[in-house]
């Protein structure tokens, strides 16, 4: 496979009219560049589980996630760099034929369970379990996954910017975010989910009391009709940002922080001054499910 390349992580300047009439600076931080399938975001939240497999004498990683998983390729891809056994427990039916991710997961020699959707939220394993395994949740949600994500901010200086933004799932790297950021920023994590009520207490069980005092927020307005759901406008503020900065997002997670950013920047979210980082969280393989020509890369 694709060796991972941290070293082509960049941190890109953004100059849109927009900024300049709002008085604020923004870049993105460039996790894309990492691998092109493997998300940014996921690569970090996995490391310390990876690390306490190995401390704890386990060779094989169990994980869970849908068809689209951007979690399982990474799990996968993990495995095949450390040499470990995978298995990925996939919600739904085996489809008749595999989405690109799980083509992608099978070609880094993941092993593919396929549960009922009922069997899957009861965590039925299918098969027996023994010494060698290694649990991951899915998505890696955890304290070891929030760990890993806060090390995204060693990837810049982070001393510069007031505002930092991010896609939030179940919000693991958000909570990373929180954890590792200074007093006086403040993370901003949009909801990719649409009513997701639970993420504020799926962020705060991942923060100790003092980190829950820090500042951060969810904003729940940009989910352009729900997980993995898209709108025109949605589309045509990616293929408007792609065309004015070069920078590709996806329409799953990236392309949802920016058009929120965007849309805060316009409702004077931001005081004057602001230095915003957006972290860009890779994601772009899930651009392949949309219909060709949907977008202009
Ligand atoms: C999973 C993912 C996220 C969300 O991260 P969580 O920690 O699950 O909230 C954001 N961006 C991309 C590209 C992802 O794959």
């Amino acid at each position: 496979m694709q060796p991972l390349s941290f070293e082509s992580i960049t941190i890109d300047e953004i100059e849109l009219p927009l900024f300049k009439e709002k008085n604020i600076r923004a870049a993105v931080l460039r996790l894309d560049k990492i691998h092109p399938v493997i998300s940014g975001n996921k690569w970090f939240k996995l490391e310390y589980y990876l690390e306490d497999s190995k401390a704890s004498d386990k060779n094989h990683i169990i994980t869970f996630g849908g068809a689209y998983s951007n979690h399982i390729v990474a799990a996968a891809a993990a495995g095949q760099l450390f040499g470990m056994k995978t298995t990925g427990i996939i919600r739904g039916e085996e489809p008749k034929e595999l989405s690109h991710t799980l083509r992608q997961a099978l070609d880094y020699e993941m092993k593919l369970f396929f549960l009922s959707r009922r069997d899957y939220r009861d965590k039925k394993i299918p098969f027996k379990i023994d010494n060698s395994m290694y649990f991951i949740n899915e998505g890696g949600y955890g304290i070891k996954g929030a760990e890993g994500a806060g090390k995204i901010l060693n990837c810049c200086e982070k001393e510069n910017y007031s505002h930092i933004a991010c896609a939030a799932g179940p919000a693991t790297m958000m909570a990373g975010l929180v954890k590792a950021s200074l007093p006086e920023q403040e993370i901003i994590g949009v909801s990719v989910l649409k009513n997701n009520a639970a993420l504020e207490n799926e962020l705060t069980n991942l923060l100790s009391e003092e980190e829950q005092n820090k500042k951060f927020r969810l904003v729940h307005d940009y989910h352009f009709g729900g997980y993995a759901k898209y709108k025109p406008e949605l589309i045509d503020c990616m293929n408007e940002f792609y065309r004015a900065t070069g920078i590709p997002t996806d329409f799953v997670y990236t392309g949802k922080l920016l058009s929120g950013s965007l849309n805060l920047i316009k409702k004077d979210f931001f005081p004057p001054g602001s230095k915003l980082l957006l972290i860009h969280s890779g994601g772009l393989q899930g651009n392949l499910s949309l219909p060709k020509g949907t977008l202009i890369f």
